[in-house]
């Protein structure tokens, strides 16, 4: 049989003689096989023993008759009495009413459901499990075939599985439009050789692989030491992985009925695969996706594929992954245009890193990497969370004047970038922007911005193996002053926990890190990072100010324990003979409802109040932020929050202690419109949002803005979102 699957012949001349050959090797009367039509139809594609004239006319919806479930369940079925079971569906045109036995497996490749393969025979018998498995290992290698383009021609159905358009439902992760090629972060490796001739010397490979393996994962629970629990929890699982007779087993039993070594690796992924679609237990899926990458490193070693497989970065290469650590991330840089995870979360340190960069980012996009091919026109639609893959020309032509008029506001907004951002009242309102990388500083002078509300310092954390140098930190912190040529930068200190999470340091399992220990708690409790980022900050001033603020404060105390590190620090460089920072402002952010009622002497000893929405509203709603069942529930705009933000404002007037904001909130127009109606002076937001909020506050009169806002309060609205929207309307 291994010889006619090698054989050389047009799509359906092959098609035709593998199925007479399988029917005959299987003593059955029929052979067929049904491919995909699209994602819910089957078609039949070539049979023996059916009526020839139902080839490419019978066709089966996914989950109709049996061979129908065997497409969706992507398990055999196995039955002596066919019209008996549940589902059994007669089709007269194939005049199979006289067959009793039926066996049919799913045809895929890496989980990915091509179609069907059938054999029935009038005698009403049982397969054996070893007849069973042999179909499976046919069904394997023909789906390996299609995917090398066999059958492209006259078994369309197969080979247009790639060419169609799909589009995917995800999550934004990052606002933005982009279009471009799919660029696959791990392309797929290809098996050309599914079939070998000599089992042993593909055992001898199989196990020089897994030797192999074993030591990458050893190696990687060596350079593991030290770093918490979850991370070394998932290296465990792949050392058992590793160690599972089974798994061998399995692969040495493929290998032994002709398959070759990669061939067998994939056929248990494949498996793998189907059986990780339903499994409705998330550590279950989790220990399978474990198994589906070792089986791809697995892969790797076999082929000598490493993840340069030589081609080349199309022009506006657009990032379609599993998942990406920030590092790697960072290492393409600008160069991407946009990026499409399959998993991923908003804080996520990939979702931080492309924030940063600002480039379109969708998460949660199900089943991208399985879809895209390498090159695939594709569009990315951040705001929405939707991707086009391969879309239709009308789609693409949509989508392409969608981003055309974006980049006609900005140009509007350029015009106004020398203009202050003041409204029509007079009042003047303060934008900066957020910045967390180096490479942002250089947008801070066409961006119109006044200065860096916001410099995030835990990416540099993130991005390493080991805990940061000073030296190195002050240079960095350096260069940013430099960029920021005398506007005022604010240095946020190192906030992790939580969800972000340094590979380095040791951590407590929290049941719920985001009230766990993060933040300042950690820089209070294990002061020697905190102090050394400190030093590093003074250095890097040496004679200019310096603004520094502390993430998450939600008690005094915790200020004026952070402000006294600061300023022995300040000693201790002075008495070491270092220049020191020509003044210090030294802030707290207001990130959990507590701090708005702290004492009066909060606000009057620090001297500033920065506040990080972002938390602030989590905390306030109870709302998970990375949530997505939660966290568009409530309304930023709604009426108790914005009483918060009103207590505030009067809690740091009465101490004339500068206020601003610096969440996500304050680079939406509308929400920095109203944050600036309730008296907010001074707004931190991207980069990208400066002109579109400068546009509409210079056309509001905050004033009548917030007797709007207080009218609405004033009638008891849950949110004056709508009052807020009429007024806009009209006013602008
Ligand atoms: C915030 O919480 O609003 C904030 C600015 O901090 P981050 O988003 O980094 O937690
Ligand atoms: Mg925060």
């Amino acid at each position: 049989m291994r010889d006619t699957l090698a054989l050389p012949g047009a799509g359906q001349e092959r098609l035709d003689r593998i199925v007479r050959l399988i029917a005959d090797s299987m003593r059955t009367e029929v052979c067929s096989i049904y491919l995909f039509r699209d994602a819910e139809t089957l078609e039949l594609c070539a049979t023996e023993g059916l009526k020839k004239a139902a080839v490419h006319r019978t066709r089966l919806r996914l989950g109709e008759g049996l061979v129908g479930r065997v497409a969706r369940s992507a398990t055999p079925i196995n039955t002596g009495n066919a019209p008996a079971e549940k589902g059994f569906r007669y089709m007269p045109e194939t005049g199979e009413e006289i067959f009793s036995s039926f066996l049919g497996v799913p045809i895929q490749r890496l989980g990915e459901r091509m179609g069907v393969l059938v054999v029935q025979s009038k005698e009403a018998r049982q397969f054996s499990d070893d007849e069973v498995y042999a179909l499976e290992v046919v069904a394997m290698v023909l789906a390996e075939m299609a995917e090398l383009g066999a059958f492209v021609g006259e078994g369309e159905a197969l080979g247009a599985r790639h060419k169609q358009p799909v589009m995917f439902r995800g999550v934004m992760g990052q606002e933005g439009a982009a279009e471009g090629q799919v660029w696959l972060h791990e392309p797929r490796v290809v098996v050309t050789n599914p079939v070998a001739d000599d089992p042993k010397a593909e055992l001898e490979r199989l196990h020089a692989a897994m030797e192999v393996l074993r030591g990458s994962v050893e190696t990687l629970i060596a350079e593991a030491d030290g770093s918490d629990a979850e991370h070394r929890e998932v290296l465990e699982a792949y050392r058992m992985f590793t160690q599972s007779k089974g798994w061998m087993r399995r692969m040495e039993e493929d290998i032994a009925r002709g398959l070759s070594a990669e061939a067998a690796v994939e056929k248990e992924q494949s498996a793998a695969r189907a059986r990780m679609e339903q499994v409705p237990d998330p550590y279950l899926r989790e220990r399978l996706q474990d198994l589906d990458d070792l089986s791809n490193r697995l892969l790797r070693i076999l082929t000598g594929q490493g993840r340069d497989t030589g081609a080349e970065m199309p022009d506006n290469p657009i990032l379609v992954a599993r998942n990406i650590g920030p590092g790697e991330l960072l290492e393409y840089g600008r160069r991407l245009k946009g990026v499409v995870l399959e998993e991923g979360s908003v804080g996520s340190h990939a979702a931080i890193v492309a924030r940063a960069l600002a480039i379109p980012l969708v998460i949660q996009a199900e089943r991208i990497t399985t879809e895209a091919l390498n090159g695939d026109h594709i569009l990315v639609d951040g705001d929405q969370g939707i991707v086009h893959l391969r879309p239709e020309d009308s789609v693409a032509s949509a989508f392409r004047d969608k981003i055309a008029m974006a980049a006609k506001a900005q140009e509007r907004y350029a015009s106004i970038r020398d203009l202050p951002a003041e409204a029509r009242c007079g009042t003047r309102i303060s934008l900066q922007m957020n910045a967390g990388l180096m490479a942002d500083l250089p947008s801070l002078p066409s961006s119109g911005a006044e200065g860096v509300g916001l410099f995030r310092t835990e990416l540099q954390f993130l991005i390493r193996a080991s805990v940061p140098r000073r030296g190195e930190l002050a240079a960095l912190y350096a260069r940013v002053m430099d960029a920021a040529r005398g506007k005022r930068v604010v240095f946020r200190t190192l906030d992790i926990g939580s969800d972000k999470v340094l590979p380095y340091m040791k951590r407590p399992d929290e049941p719920n890190p985001a009230l766990g220990w993060r933040a300042i708690r950690v820089g209070l409790d294990r002061p020697g990072v905190m102090r050394m980022q400190l030093q590093a900050l003074i250095r890097a001033a040496a004679g200019r100010p310096l603004a520094v603020m502390f993430p998450f404060v939600a008690q005094m105390d915790e200020y004026f324990a952070a402000r006294r590190h600061l300023e022995q620090e300040l000693e201790r460089e002075a008495r070491l003979g270092h220049r020191l920072p020509e003044r210090v402002e030294i802030g707290a952010m207001l990130e959990t409802p507590s701090l708005a009622f702290a004492p009066r002497r909060f606000f009057e000893a620090t001297d500033f109040v920065s506040i990080g929405g972002n938390d602030l509203k989590q905390f306030f709603f109870a709302a998970d932020r990375e949530n997505e069942l939660v966290r568009r529930r409530y309304d930023t705009l709604n009426t108790s929050y914005l009483g918060l933000i009103a207590h505030i404002v009067a809690r740091c007037a009465e101490t004339g202690t500068p206020l601003s904001f610096c969440g996500e909130d304050a680079g939406r127009p509308v929400e920095a419109v109203c944050l600036a109606a309730m008296g907010i002076r001074s707004l931190s937001m991207r980069p990208a949002s400066i002109g579109p909020v400068k546009h509409l506050i210079r056309r509001v009169d905050l004033g009548a803005l917030r007797d709007v806002i207080d009218a609405a309060c004033a009638r008891g609205e849950a949110t004056v979102r709508p009052a807020v929207t009429d007024f806009l309307k009209a006013a602008v």
